[in-house]
C-alpha cells in the first residue's frame, strides 16, 4: 500500500515536472530491463521510441559510448541510446524487434548465472536478486549470440547479480571477471562493457571498481547524476533509469536536465 502511494506520488511529481522544457543537448544513455513488470506488448515500447524520435535522434549504444569516452559530445544535437540489464527473454522477443525496426543497436548487460541456471536458481534469482514477483525467463545463449551477430553489444552484469561491495578480492573477481570470461567463451569475441548490478553509487566499492576498470574498456552505473561520469578513482559512465512502458513525459524529465554542469 505504502509502495503504491509512493509510486503514485512519484508519478504525479513527474507529470508536473515534465510539463516544461525540452530534451537537453548531448548524449543520453537510458537503461531499462523490460517493457513492463507484467507481460506487455512491444507496441508500448515502439510508441515511446516514436515520441522520443520527434525530439531527439536515436543512436547506437557503442557510438554513444565512444562519444562520451572520447569527450566528443555534440554541442547542438540531442542523442539518445539504450541499454537493458539482466538479460530477460523479452529483450530478445519484444525489445529487439522494435530496435531493429528503428535500425538502432542497444547494449544488453547479462548475468551469466541466470542464463546458465536451473529452475531453482532462476526462481531464487528473480525473488532475491532482481526482486521481481512475476516470472520472467532469461534469454538463451542462442538468442544472445543472435543479438551480437546483429550488431548489438553484449555486456557483463556479474554472474549472480551481486552488490560489488567489500574487499573479498576472490569473490569480486569471480563475479566480475567470471562473467566476462563466460560471455567471451560463448560469443567467441571479447566483452569490453560492464554494468554493475543495482547501479547506485553505494552498490560498488573501490575494489570492485578497480577490478572492473582493469578488465573492461567501458564501465557503467545507473544513477541520475548530471555528469557523464561517476567516481573519481575509477570513472564509470552514468546511465539514466527508464522502462519500456514509461510515459514519454516521464522519460523526458530525465533527458531534459543539463548533463554537463
Ligand atoms: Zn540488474
Amino acid at each position: 500500500m505504502i509502495k503504491n502511494s509512493r509510486r503514485l506520488l512519484r508519478h504525479l511529481a513527474l507529470d508536473f515536472l515534465s510539463l516544461k522544457g525540452e530534451i537537453s543537448t548531448g548524449v543520453h544513455l537510458l537503461n531499462g530491463h523490460y517493457i513492463g513488470i507484467n507481460n506487455l506488448p512491444d507496441s508500448i515500447f515502439a510508441n515511446l521510441l516514436s515520441q522520443i524520435k520527434k525530439k531527439a535522434q536515436l543512436i547506437n549504444f557503442d557510438e554513444a559510448t565512444n562519444m562520451i569516452a572520447n569527450g566528443k559530445i555534440p554541442e547542438k544535437e540531442r542523442l539518445v541510446a539504450f541499454t537493458f540489464d539482466d538479460g530477460f527473454e523479452e529483450c530478445f522477443l519484444k525489445i529487439r524487434p522494435v530496435l531493429n525496426a528503428e535500425g538502432i543497436k542497444a547494449g544488453f548487460f547479462v548475468n551469466t548465472g541466470f542464463i546458465d541456471g536451473n529452475k531453482d536458481y532462476k526462481k531464487k534469482f528473480l525473488q532475491t536478486k532482481v526482486r521481481l514477483s512475476t516470472t520472467k525467463e532469461p534469454m538463451t545463449w542462442e538468442q544472445i549470440i543472435t543479438l551480437r551477430a546483429e550488431g548489438h553489444i553484449i555486456g557483463a552484469h556479474t554472474i549472480d547479480h551481486d552488490r560489488l561491495v567489500g574487499k573479498d578480492f576472490d569473490k569480486l573477481y569471480h563475479q566480475i571477471v567470471g562473467c566476462k570470461k563466460r560471455i567471451e567463451e560463448k560469443l567467441e569475441t571479447s566483452c569490453e562493457y560492464f554494468a554493475y548490478p543495482y547501479g547506485q553509487l553505494a552498490d560498488i566499492e573501490s575494489m570492485g571498481r578497480k577490478i572492473a576498470s582493469q578488465h573492461f574498456l567501458y564501465n557503467f552505473t545507473q544513477t541520475n547524476s548530471k555528469d557523464y561520469y561517476s567516481f573519481k578513482d575509477y570513472p564509470f559512465i552514468n546511465r539514466r533509469h527508464f522502462e519500456g512502458n514509461w510515459k514519454f513525459n516521464h522519460v523526458k524529465y530525465f533527458l531534459k536536465r543539463n548533463l554537463l554542469q
